[in-house]
Formats: C-alpha cells, structure tokens, sequence
C-alpha cells in the first residue's frame, strides 16, 4: 500500500497497463485464481477515499481537544489531574489544595494513562476514534466507515495448464492483432444494454468496429455451456464480430451452436494453430470491410446525441449478417 493507493507491484511487472485490481478480480472470476483475505481498508463513506487521518475525540462531547498522560488521584480533596500538574520541583504537591503528597497508596494513588476532554473535562481509558477523509473532509467513526476488503491472490493450482497455455497464447494473439491494426483491450468490460458490465478476454476495436473475443480452454472439448455462457453476453454488447476460441477443440454440440449464434469459433490445440486460424480469417479481408463499415456509420449516425445507445446498437446489425 502506497499513499493511500493499493499497489500490486508483481502484476504491474506482468501487466504494464490497465487496472490491476479489475484484472485480479477478473482472473479470480475466471477461476485461474484464488484469494484470501488480506487486511482491510478504511474508506470515507462521502467520497471513497482511502486517505483518512485519525483523531481522538472525547466519548461524551466528541471533542477533539484531548489530553492524555499518567494521572493522580488527591484522596483528602478528590482532585483527579494530570501527574505532571502535581509535580512542584522535587515534591508532589495538589495543584487544587495546594498540600503536599507525601505517601503514595495512603495520601494518593496513581492512575493508569487517561484520556481527558480540554472541553468537557471527562476522562477514559479508551478515547474515541473519529476518521477525517483528507480528500474531502468528511468526519466520520468507525460505526460510519465502509471497509475494502484487499485480497492476496494465489494461483489455482488446479487451472495451472490453462494458465501456462493463456499466459503463452496472450502475448502472441494480441500482438497479431496489433499488428492488423486493432486497438486492444485485454481484459475488457463491456457494458451492455442491460446496464450489467460484461468481461471479455479481449475486445479488439478498428474503425468503430468491435470484435469480442473469449478463450475457454477444457481437457477434452470444450463444452455447449460455454458457447450459451458467451452468447449471453455478446447478445448484450454492441459488436462486429464474436470469436470464441476453444482450445483444444469445441464439442460436436458446442460446433453447431457457434453456427447457430452466428459466433465464429476457432480451435486450436497451441498458440501456432489458433494464430493460424486467426491469421486466415484476416488473410483476405481487412480487419473492417468497407461496405460492412458503411452500414455501421449510419447506425451510429442515427443514434447520435445518445452515446450510450449509441454502443449498443451493433446487437442486431451483428447477428442479422
Ligand atoms: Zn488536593
Ligand atoms: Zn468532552
Ligand atoms: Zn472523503
């Protein structure tokens, strides 16, 4: 934790770009991560931020004007100060009475440390706690605050085979369709029509036009459940084109249902294979054909003023193709 921000320095060493704390969470969603607990944060419930300052206050005034210290109780007078208001050179003396303490246990006694209101002059062993948002100033306690779970990450041992394969097949799918002239986002959020944010390995953007792409390995075939799962979303989201890329292979059902969707699937069982594949798909077509990106301008022209709608209205243009 650095300045009130959270740092995970070992993903910034893997992913230079992005929200680390999203792709965490996106990974541990996937299932290629697990997470535990780490510590808590507190956060101002005005603003959201982390950057708070703590004061002790007084339990009855809340007051912030506390003193604490050692502290002597006077028997004969009942006077409860501070030590040092007692000490007068080399004696003790009661700064209420004026007389000297001479014996402790029989004139006095001493109080553990104390925490005393300069406003409202009580004293406790526990002060409260009040938090000041230094963004934007917002007092607050502990019964107000919000807490922000940080979690310690720890790979799925169980998914490690996906995880090697992904972690290899990333790089080289990505920079391939750099090269094609798409803009890339890896991972990405889509937010759809439904107002729910939908994750996608990896959107990849060219002249307006988005192209949805979902990895999904399995041990045999990857399995109908995963077209349904991404379908679903792509159904959602405004795109071009939906690639779902199954590794080693799709499912004899999952096959038919990609035809169905209208989802282009592509199987491979290493990276060479699927940026094969890839690569033909691009081989004799640009990444955005023209006569396809003049029907999207007007789409797009039609819903201008409303840019949120104006994301979402690829959905039928896509699937009508
Ligand atoms: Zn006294
Ligand atoms: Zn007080
Ligand atoms: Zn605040």
């Amino acid at each position: 934790m650095k300045e009130g921000r959270v740092t995970y320095p070992d993903v910034a060493k893997l992913i230079p770009t992005g929200n680390h704390a999203e792709i965490l969470d996106f990974l541990f969603a996937r299932g290629l991560l697990t997470r535990e607990c780490y510590e808590s944060e507190i956060l101002c419930p005005a603003c959201g931020s982390s950057s708070l300052k703590d004061k002790y206050t007084c339990l009855s005034c809340h007051s912030s004007r506390i003193e604490t210290g050692e502290m002597i109780e006077h028997y004969s007078c009942g006077n409860v100060d501070f030590e040092v208001k007692f000490i007068k050179e080399e004696e003790l003396r009661c700064p209420k009475c004026r007389k000297e303490l001479k014996l402790i246990g029989t004139d006095y006694r001493r109080i553990e440390k104390l925490f005393r209101c300069n406003d409202c002059g009580k004293a406790s062993s526990i002060p409260g706690i009040a938090h000041v948002c230094q963004n934007c100033g917002t007092v607050t306690t502990p019964e107000k605050t919000r807490l922000h779970i940080l979690y310690e990450y720890r790979i799925n041992e169980e998914k490690r085979t996906e995880i090697d394969f992904l972690a290899g097949t990333y790089s080289p799918l990505i920079e391939f369709l750099e090269k094609k002239g798409f803009k890339i986002e890896s991972p990405a959020f889509v937010k759809g029509k439904s107002g729910i944010e939908h994750p996608f390995d990896i959107t990849a953007e060219v002249g307006g036009n988005r192209t949805l792409l979902d990895v999904r390995t399995d041990k045999e075939s990857v399995s109908e459940t995963e077209v349904m799962t991404f379908f679903a979303k792509i159904m959602d989201v405004a795109y071009w084109e939906a690639i779902l890329i199954a590794v080693p292979r799709a499912s004899e059902y999952a096959r038919r249902l990609t035809r169905q969707y209208k989802i282009s699937l592509v199987e491979g069982g290493n990276v060479d294979e699927i940026l094969v594949s890839i690569a033909a798909r691009y081989l004799d077509r640009p990444a955005a054909p023209p006569s396809w990106a003049g029907e999207r301008a007007l789409v797009s022209q039609a819903h201008v003023g409303n840019r949120m709608q104006a994301t979402t209205v690829g959905v039928t243009d896509a699937n009508g193709r």
